[in-house]
């Protein structure tokens, strides 16, 4: 394989520096909405968030939603909610850019920059994104071999952006009984080759609440540098991702269990 930066061979290490966060160092907790759907309804959930210790906020503005005639997030009015939220608490924050019309956008407003999976082939936005000075948050395509995800990293990594953070979010396989199969095994077969960061989001793949929270401690168990968890102050009326949000009840389990696994 021709890889150039996201081989140890470039680098032994790599440890994001965001804020006092350091991602690839110590466990990070990444949490939030799916979508970021009002200032009061991203407040009250960050506000319990930072009471049970999260090290990032997520939320979506830019939706890539299924289907064009569900809720597609707040856009920019969106990210100006998670600025205000962030500046409030003092953390920093992860939301998409989906398209290279918006990025620069996306990047005044936020402190980590996600692509999708629907977009880990978009080459022009992996190649703006790598013009970025802002850490990007990676998530695995859907259906994206382990090379082709690193090609996607590397992509970033040689227009001069080389913080870069993998996301296993799951891929698309035969089975039913989950929304997508969490490909476990490709932490260790990350770490096996690359210096990158690789986090776990445990909620898409489970597509259901109850199961977010043994997928979640796996992640820890198995070596990932961190889980980004979707979590909302009422998840019934979640206007995204509902049936997978967990409550901030349910979170606070989540963390304390996954802190014994580390
Ligand atoms: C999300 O994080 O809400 C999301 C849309 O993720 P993915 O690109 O993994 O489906
Ligand atoms: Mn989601």
């Amino acid at each position: 394989m021709d890889y150039k930066y996201v081989t140890k061979s470039f680098r032994d290490r790599t440890v994001i520096k965001i804020g006092e966060v350091e991602v690839g160092k110590k466990f990070v907790f990444i949490a939030g909405p799916c979508s970021i759907e009002s200032y009061k309804q991203l407040h009250d959930t960050v506000e319990h968030l930072v009471d049970i210790g999260v090290d990032i906020i997520r939320g979506g503005a830019y939706k890539p939603r299924t289907s064009p005639y569900t809720f597609q997030g707040l856009g920019e009015e969106g990210l100006k909610i998670l600025k205000k939220v962030s500046d409030k608490f003092g953390v920093p924050t992860v939301s998409e850019a989906m398209d290279t019309r918006h990025i620069n956008k996306v990047a005044k407003y936020v402190d980590i920059i996600q692509i999708g999976a629907r977009n880990m082939y978009n080459y022009p936005l992996l190649k703006e994104a790598g013009k970025l000075d802002k850490p990007i948050l990676l998530k695995r395509g859907l259906s994206a071999t382990l090379r082709e995800w690193l090609y996607a990293a590397e992509y970033i990594m040689k227009e001069g952006n080389t913080d870069v953070i993998l996301c296993e979010r799951g891929i698309r396989t035969f089975t039913q009984h989950t929304r997508f199969t969490l490909d476990i095994a490709v932490v260790p077969s990350v770490k096996e080759i690359s210096h990158l960061p690789i986090i776990i989001d445990p909620s898409h793949p489970a597509g259901r609440r109850n199961i977010v929270k043994p997928l979640a401690k796996a992640a820890a168990c198995v070596g990932a540098d961190g889980i980004m968890v979707e979590v909302h102050i009422d998840p019934d009326n979640a206007l995204s991702d509902s049936k997978q949000s967990l409550t901030i009840e349910l979170y606070r389990e989540l963390v304390n269990e996954v802190k014994k696994c580390l």
